[in-house]
This record gives structure tokens, C-alpha cells and sequence, in this order.
């Protein structure tokens, strides 16, 4: 089975062909977030060019699933991760993009173009960047990634004879999310909220172990402050949002899911209120990047006001930091994804 990337879109694709690879420049990764940055990256698998309605190009690499996965697995973890969690992490994000690619060819074959149900995109299975999966090609391939997906070669996790959603985020902050709260209104029994008593760790070797490099800037994001001061407030959901809230009066969250995360939440300006939601949104609206999570509380201060929050990412599904600390503690891959998922099974399919 082969898999359709869209790595980056550009007014021109600047790309080299070698032997067995190709070289792209200037890949964007991190797209709205705080890690933000550009690089060139090297592909195994073949290349191909799309030309868009709108004059841009898009570099597609079409690659062998398992191949893709052990870049995946490579690029999303560290070298140093246990073993059990990197064998978890292959169940699912292989389990992710086998229903990636099987949505895409539905809708293709529905219509020609279609856009892609549950992502999105137009011409491949999934981006490269944190929006789908982290995919950097050749340039972090490790060892034991690539160990990590052979051993687990084509499993997947199943409920009632369907592939899982396996949605994944860095730390849950104590309980995780369900999958109505960010997306539709849809309940997967395989997501529902658990508690997780792992991911509140400073441990620098388990947390090492599942950020790559640039990520180990942050490292309270488990419990994590972010202060505004009104006019800071104003200025970020003015660029944000394009809407000119006026001073900011109060910020209400109304409703939450059962983390705590934020779906439904007020802005009030002297201007203009906005309801907002969902999760994401509210992420991106209350930040120059993206903030940590939606599950936060409000507290009004002199000047301005300050949000105190919990964990980083939506919260549905694996919590990477508890699962490594859980393989860290000697639970197997099965039992991180039992706990993560309940009611699922592994299958290979
Ligand atoms: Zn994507
Ligand atoms: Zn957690």
C-alpha cells in the first residue's frame, strides 16, 4: 500500500532529483505553532508535482506506507524513547493514515476533487506537517523507530471491525479529551475521557525521549500561566481573528468538555462579543502562535489577564508524555493502548 504526502505548497517548487531520493528546500513545519520554522528535507519514494487552480504548486511524495511510517515514527519521537512506546506510537499512526488514505480514495472516487472528509486536503492522503502527521523524510530516521515498525508490521487498532481514530497530542494534563469537544459531534467509545496520572513529569530523560529537539524550549506545559495585559489581548485577536474586539472587558468560557477543555467560550470587547469555538480556534485566537491547550481558567488581573492551564494539544486519545512514562514503568504497548483507547483491539490486518 502506497501513501500520498503533500509536503509543502509553493509559487514554485525548488527541488533536486538524486539517485534514489529526492532533495525539496525551504519546507515550512510547525505551520502556526510556536516551532514555526523552515528546512530543507530529503525523500525516499517518487516525487510528484501538482499545479493548483491558484497558480501555486504542491510536492506530493508517494511512498510506501510502511516506509512512510517509519519516518513518521522517526520524526514524531526521539531515538531514545522506550521501545514499547514507539511500537505503540507505529499501531497508531499507521492505524491513522490506513484511514487517511481510505477516506481520500472514497471521496475521489465519489467525485473527482472532492475535498477530503476528515482532512481536508486535495490531492494526497495527508500533509506532512503536525496537522496530520510529523513526516521529515530521511534526514531523522533512527534505528529503533524502524525496529518499532517492523515489529508491529501492518497492526492496527480496531472497534467493531472499523480502524481506530487514533488521535494523539503531547501531554493531556491529567485527564484526556473526548473527540466531540474538537471535532464533530461524533462519540467514539475508543475515546473517551480517562484520567492520566503520568504526564505531570519534569523528568528530563522521559521528556527528552518524546520532544524532539526544538520542542525542549517549553517544559511546563503540563501546568503552564500565560499573562495579557488588555491591550496585549487586543492586538493578538485583532491580528488573529481580523476583528476589532475594542478594549477587552471579559473573557467567559461557557462550555467545556469533560478535561476541562474549552469548546464554547465568549470574548467580550467594548466593540463587538464574539462567541467562539472550537477547541482549536480558541487556541489560536488567544495567542500570537497557538496556545498549549483549551483547558484553562480565566482570571482577571489589573491590567489585563491571566490564563492558568493544563497540558498541551486536544487531549483526545494518546497522551505521548503519560505513554512514555508509562512504557518508561515497564507497561507494555498493548496496555499504554488499552489504556489510551479503551474498549479497542489490536488486529493485523
Ligand atoms: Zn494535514
Ligand atoms: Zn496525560
Amino acid at each position: 500500500m502506497t501513501i500520498r504526502v503533500g509536503i509543502l505548497t509553493a509559487p514554485h517548487i525548488d527541488f533536486e532529483q538524486r539517485e534514489h531520493t529526492f532533495l525539496l528546500r525551504n519546507v515550512r513545519i510547525g505551520i502556526g505553532f510556536h516551532w514555526d520554522r523552515l528546512e530543507d528535507q530529503e525523500f525516499a519514494g517518487r516525487l510528484e508535482i501538482l499545479h493548483n487552480a491558484d497558480d501555486t504548486e504542491t510536492a506530493v511524495n508517494i511512498i510506501d506506507l510502511e516506509q512512510y511510517l517509519e519516518s513518521v515514527i522517526s520524526s514524531e519521537m526521539s531515538a531514545d524513547s522506550p521501545m514499547e512506546l514507539l511500537k505503540a506510537h507505529a499501531i497508531i499512526s499507521r492505524g491513522w493514515a490506513m484511514r487517511a488514505i481510505e477516506a481520500n480514495r472514497a471521496s475521489a472516487s465519489k467525485m473527482r476533487n472532492a475535498a477530503f472528509e476528515s482532512n481536508g486536503h486535495i490531492g494526497f492522503d495527508v500533509c506532512a506537517d503536525d496537522h496530520c502527521q510529523r513526516y521529515e523524510g530521511l534526514r531523522r530516521m533512527n534505528e529503533r523507530a524502524i525496529e518499532a515498525v517492523r515489529a508491529t508490521r501492518g497492526q492496527v487498532l480496531t472497534y467493531d471491525g472499523s480502524i481506530c481514530d487514533t488521535r494523539f497530542y503531547k501531554c493531556c494534563g491529567g485527564r484526556t479529551e473526548e473527540f466531540e469537544t474538537c471535532w464533530e459531534d461524533i462519540h467514539y467509545p475508543y475515546l473517551e475521557s480517562v484520567e492520566c496520572p503520568w504526564c505531570d513529569t519534569h523528568d528530563e530523560r522521559i521528556l527528552r525521549s518524546v520532544l524532539n529537539d526544538y520542542d525542549q524550549e517549553t517544559s511546563d506545559f503540563h501546568d503552564w500561566t500565560v499573562s495579557y495585559t488588555a491591550a496585549e489581548l487586543h492586538d493578538i485577536l485583532r491580528e488573529k481573528s481580523g476583528i476589532d474586539f475594542g478594549t477587552i472587558i471579559d473573557l467567559r468560557p461557557l462550555r467545556r468538555g469533560k478535561s476541562g477543555r474549552i469548546f464554547e467560550m465568549d470574548i467580550v470587547g467594548s466593540l463587538r462579543t464574539e462567541r467562539i469555538g472550537k477547541e482549536l480556534k480558541i487556541r489560536r485566537w488567544l495567542s500570537r502562535t497557538c496556545l498549549y491547550s483549551s483547558w484553562f481558567d480565566v482570571e482577571k488581573t489589573k491590567d489585563g489577564f491571566t490564563l492558568r492551564g493544563h497540558g498541551w494539544g486536544h487531549g483526545v486519545g494518546l497522551c505521548q508524555i503519560g505513554a512514555a512514562v508509562m512504557a518508561d514503568k515497564g507497561y507494555t504497548a498493548e496496555q499504554i493502548l488499552a489504556h489510551y483507547y479503551p474498549h479497542s483491539t489490536i488486529t493485523t490486518l
